[in-house]
């Protein structure tokens, strides 16, 4: 028996953070969260293995951008990245894509708009 690989969601927010799960639990996925990048460095660590990552930009101790620097020490693009933030920050999806993130979604997202890039990343790795 397999179990699916989970799609992590990083964000400081709990309410972003529940919106985002409603969305890939009503879809089938299973989820892990973390609070922010330290939180989710921690939880890869400890051997979590998602099969995407849903990631906030702006957080304490470990932002997006820092976490997606850390992501690619150590798991080199083996994980797909959705970035979520508030505002368009061209600055800041001009980086992430230079540091791998493979989507961007703008809060307050709609949840078939999340879906669809989960969806396609998730199935594009196959
Ligand atoms: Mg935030």
């Amino acid at each position: 028996m397999t179990t699916a690989r989970p799609v992590l969601i990083i964000d400081d927010s709990l309410m972003i953070r529940n919106m985002v799960k409603r969305a890939l639990v009503g879809a089938g996925y299973t989820v892990l969260e973390a609070k922010d990048g330290v939180d989710a460095v921690d939880t890869l660590a400890a051997g979590a293995d998602p099969v995407l990552i849903v990631c906030d930009v702006n957080m304490p101790r470990m932002n997006g951008i820092e976490f997606l620097e850390a992501l690619r020490e150590s798991h080199a693009g083996r994980i797909p990245v959705v970035m979520l933030t508030t505002e368009g920050q061209p600055e800041m999806i001009r980086k992430a894509r230079t540091l791998g993130a493979k989507g961007w979604l703008v809060k307050p997202f709609k949840a078939p708009l999340l879906l669809a890039a989960v969806d396609k990343l998730t199935s594009a790795g196959v």
